[in-house]
């Protein structure tokens, strides 16, 4: 299958694309390496070294003989998009490029704007390019549980059975979400509904939990494939930066009191779930969403599950509870449904002591490069 990943060159896009290549898929990466950039804006890095994108597939096709094309540009510039999917003619459109953090949403009013122009331009665009050039490629599109928000009942996936005075229809499963990031992926959730309405198109939404992890096997093979592993209070997701902090002998910092339950993966699964979508498309005009998590935590949960290891491990490591930078529920019912990934063949890797304890080694390999300062949540909702 031809495959494109856009935002290949990011945390969950470059160990995808390595993933789809050793399995036989011909893979292009289009990218416009703003991530990067965002480092640079931030004062903050990736604690592992990364190498360049072009370092990074030269050594791919070096150790495997695969080679994976690459584009640089960005997908909000309709005459690249264009060019890229004429000369690619991809079955399928893996999509990661976008701005993911919510923090970095919420700094101020440019942050926001910069967020939405280029998350939902960006998905608009290859929406149009797919109906114009490749109406029948599969549209992989990476959304957010964080779409739902946390409702007072179970989430459904995608979908709802309402009845309602007596009459009953299945609709779009409300979305409560709480960041103008996570709103950026509403609007494109539903563009793309709208989309395979009118023109046809095969999407599948994919609302990804929060990814843990960094190696997967293809990123283990030589230290140039080494994936992106973030900790900032910006672009640090939960587990990971609790595992930074109790490295480096900070607290390990939970937001208020830590009763938010979110879903959770491992950066493996990530992978596979994408290999999943892909081997089985949704049909011309079908919006298909799949809850794209394996298990649920609450955040007190997993820093629990960090000190454990961290202490087991010789680090010196506690708890702290910090005044929550974000206007969220702190305690409230949490649980979704994720079957549908699952009745297709995932084989979920679980948060065991020992993945705790794999990462954690990873990190004490490059503790100095840990800018400290930079741990903290600096990015205040209000
Ligand atoms: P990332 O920031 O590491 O990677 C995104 C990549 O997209 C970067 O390499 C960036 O340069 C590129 N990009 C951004 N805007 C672009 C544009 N306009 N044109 C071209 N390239 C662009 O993020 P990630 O953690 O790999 O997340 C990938 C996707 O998965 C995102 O859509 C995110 O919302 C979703 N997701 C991630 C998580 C998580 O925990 N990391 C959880 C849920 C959903």
């Amino acid at each position: 299958m031809k495959i494109i990943v856009a935002g290949g060159d990011g945390f969950c896009g470059w160990p995808t694309a390595l993933y789809l290549s050793k399995q036989g898929h011909d893979v292009a990466i289009i990218d416009n390496m703003i991530r990067r950039k965002w480092d640079n804006e931030l004062h903050s890095n990736s604690i592992t070294p990364i190498a360049t994108l072009e370092e990074r597939v030269a050594k791919w096709k070096e150790l495997t003989g695969n080679e994976i094309r690459t584009y640089d540009g960005d997908l909000t510039h309709y005459d690249f998009l264009r060019e890229v999917l004429k000369k690619e003619q991809p079955d399928a459109f893996a999509h990661f490029a976008e701005q993911r953090s919510a923090p970095y949403s919420m700094i101020d009013r440019e942050h926001a704007v910069f967020t939405q122009n280029n998350n939902v331009t960006g998905t608009l665009n290859v929406l149009y390019g797919i109906k114009e050039i490749v109406p029948d490629c599969h549209l992989i599109k990476l959304g957010t549980m964080g779409e739902y928000g946390t409702p007072n009942i179970e989430i459904e996936e995608g979908y709802i059975e309402i009845e309602h005075k007596g009459r009953k229809d299945v609709l779009p499963f409300p979305k409560q979400p709480g960041s103008f990031y996570h709103l950026s992926k509403v609007h494109d959730s539903h563009n793309i509904t709208f989309a395979c309405k009118i023109w046809g198109i095969r999407a599948t939404d994919l609302n990804q939990g929060v990814v843990y992890g960094l190696d997967t096997d293809e990123t283990q093979m030589d230290p140039v494939l080494s994936n992106r592993l973030d900790y900032d209070g910006v672009f640090g997701t939960a587990l990971n930066r609790f595992i930074i902090q109790s490295t480096i002998g900070h607290d390990i910092t939970v937001y208020g009191k830590g009763g938010q339950t979110r879903g959770f993966l491992n950066i493996r699964d990530t992978v596979r779930c994408i290999e999943i979508a892909a081997n089985n498309p949704a049909d011309r005009g079908e919006f298909r969403v799949f809850n794209q998590f394996t298990e649920e935590f609450s955040v007190l949960d997993l820093a629990k599950k960090v000190e454990k290891v961290a202490q087991e491990e010789g680090l010196e490591t506690t708890i702290a509870h910090l005044e929550n930078p974000r206007v969220e529920l702190e305690e409230h019912f949490f649980h979704a449904e994720n079957t549908k990934l699952r009745d297709l063949g995932l084989e979920p890797n679980l948060l065991t002591d020992d993945v705790i304890r794999g990462i954690l080694k990873t990190v004490v390999n490059h503790k100095e490069r840990i800018i400290k300062e930079n741990v903290l949540p600096q990015v205040s909702w209000k």
